[in-house]
């Protein structure tokens, strides 16, 4: 792996985790846990890592979230429990995500094991996609005594986590470790399986499963039409971070990877993924990353703390400016660009953009199955009861697949009311099934 590449954030000791635990006021309604989307009894774990009970704390955990340490790194704090604690209002809120971060940790290396898995009697679920919401939903169900087997196109599991979240911020050996929690209790995984290509959903209903779980996210970019926006010096934020995470872990050479030294680059757009892409380009060793963004600073979808630290690494920003045309060069790279600023139209001398605008469910799956519908953009239309199922029974879906979640802890939380449409549905027709036996 690249050195420029590793970590960021760095790590409690056991003596600052305790005292930063201490901190907390255990407030009798508290604001941290109203604020976290899996409703996370923070101040009940807090409380045991304050008195070095880093066990009885994991475990607490373990109830509400299966990827604490994934979560203890890439939620978005400052919104959620940190935004809401207490002691923000006048000062530092307690450092949530990174007492999480240090006791997923420190459960990682101590390799604990806290759980009884129960007997897999109650059906058998597909799961298709190895995101955060697909392996919630195999943690949730697989402790509910359900057998779960996920199919995953790529060669490794993990997806997003895996591909799209660059290692400074999630490195992958602590996803794998996540994953690894995952197979322990009872999963399976098949990896370079593409669902409608490989084996199609009724395929997989023909393996006598009970329920089929979509949570492939959105793996279609979504385009602008601007002029030269076909040349190959413009490529997806998505694509981009893809690549880079694989020639990380060694899959791939430098020179399949675009961007080199002493580029430089734009990138339009400024969500999280936007800013992930910019940082990413100056570790390759880019000159000069510019992101573009049509509106204000207030405006920016990113978190706050993501636009800081990439302002510190030499990022710059064009608000309220769009771009209006593309100008290649012979080869692969570009020439310039043309942006329309807040001071008028000017021509910028660029290698790459990277677009991170966004992006829609692929329609691989659905285009190769009878009865799930999907609406104008592509989405998933799931229903209420049970939660989650599509128009196809038995067919149901969650994560960004379905428009609703927004981040990595809203795919968890989204997931985790499927996994209880999913066991309802199971057992409602199990039982169905043994009262038309009789
Ligand atoms: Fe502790 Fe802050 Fe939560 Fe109150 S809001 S219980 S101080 S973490």
């Amino acid at each position: 792996m690249v050195e420029e590449f590793k970590e960021i954030s760095e790590q409690y000791s056991i003596a600052e985790a305790i005292k930063e635990a201490q901190r907390c006021l255990q407030c009798k309604v508290p604001g941290c846990k109203k604020g976290c989307p899996i409703s996370n009894d923070i101040p009940l774990w807090i409380e045991e890592l304050s008195k070095g009970n880093f066990g009885n704390a994991m475990e607490i955990i373990n109830t509400r979230s299966n990827l604490p340490a994934v979560c203890g790194r890439v939620c978005a704090h400052e919104r959620q429990c940190e935004g809401n604690c207490v002691l923000g209002k006048k000062g530092e809120p307690v450092h949530i995500g990174k007492l999480e971060r240090f006791l997923a940790d420190f459960d990682c290396e101590a390799g604990w094991r806290h759980e009884n898995i129960p007997e897999k009697t109650r059906g058998k679920v597909a799961v298709i996609g190895s995101g955060p919401a697909g392996l919630t939903i195999a943690g949730d169900l697989s402790r509910q005594g359900f057998a779960v087997e996920i199919f995953e196109m790529s060669p490794e599991p993990g997806g997003v986590l895996m591909f799209g979240i660059p290692e400074y911020r999630l490195p992958k050996e602590v996803v794998r470790h996540e994953i690894k929690k995952i197979k322990n209790l009872g999963v399976t995984f098949h990896t370079n399986v593409t669902i409608g290509k490989d084996l199609t959903v009724d395929d997989i209903f023909n393996q006598e499963f009970d329920a089929i779980f979509i949570g492939t996210g959105t793996g279609r970019p979504k385009k602008l039409d601007i002029p030269g926006i076909q040349h190959p010096g413009v490529r997806q934020a998505i694509w981009f971070l893809r690549r880079v995470n694989l020639y990380n872990n060694g899959s791939v050479s430098r020179n399949e990877v675009v961007v080199s030294e002493g580029d430089k680059v734009a990138v339009i757009g400024c969500g999280n993924t936007g800013i992930d892409a910019a940082r990413t380009a100056l570790r390759m060793g880019a000159s000069e990353v510019t992101i573009i963004y049509h509106k204000g600073h207030e405006q920016m979808t990113a978190l706050n703390s993501e636009y800081e630290d990439a302002l510190k690494e030499g990022v710059k920003f064009l608000w309220n400016s769009s771009i209006n045309g593309i100008e290649g060069s012979e080869g692969n790279r570009l020439r310039s660009i043309t942006v329309m600023t807040e001071n008028g139209e000017e021509r910028r001398p660029i290698d790459w953009v990277i677009m991170a605008v966004g992006s829609s469910p692929a329609s691989r799956i659905v285009s190769t199955t009878k009865g799930i519908e999907v609406d104008e953009k592509g989405y998933v239309i799931t229903r209420d009861f049970p939660y989650g199922m599509s128009t196809r029974k038995g067919v149901f879906a969650g994560g960004d697949v379905t428009n609703r979640p927004a981040t990595v802890v809203h795919a968890m939380r989204d997931a985790k009311k499927v996994a209880e449409g999913i066991a309802q549905y199971i057992d409602a027709v199990k039982l169905m099934d043994s009262i038309n036996q009789k």
